[in-house]
């Protein structure tokens, strides 16, 4: 995993040089996170190879909700679902390196931070 984001990393701060502007980058990565929510909301509303249901999650922390009410995405969503995501990652990513910060150490601290908590992370 860090090899792909040490890829990346260098991918995006190699070609990434058009539009490099922090503000840009800010709205591409505002706009693609809502194309990669309107492309799973679009698998279950337009396709309907998926369904969930939006209802208050148990209260016990060993209680888990399944995702998904029924499906899976099918290829076609999976592809633009698939897409959308990759974007996101791009311009996170891409974020991250303009305000000066190492995506490998972001991800790793995170990854910590989750650890710690264990189940009683509450995001
Ligand atoms: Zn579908």
């Amino acid at each position: 995993m860090n090899d792909c984001i040490k890829d990346i990393s260098e991918t995006i701060d190699k070609y990434y040089r058009r539009n490099r502007s922090l503000v840009d980058t800010m709205s591409k990565a505002q706009l693609s996170l809502e194309k990669t929510i309107r492309a799973i909301t679009k698998a279950a509303t337009h396709c309907g190879c998926i369904e969930f249901c939006a209802k208050k999650q148990p209260c016990g922390l060993d209680e888990t909700v399944p995702v998904l009410s029924s499906g899976s995405l099918c290829t076609e969503c999976s592809q633009e679902v698939e897409k959308e995501l990759g974007q996101s990652a791009f311009y996170l990513i891409s974020l991250m390196i303009l305000l000066g910060y190492n995506p490998i150490e972001i991800i790793e601290r995170e990854n910590i931070n989750v650890r710690l908590l264990g189940k009683f992370n509450l995001r």
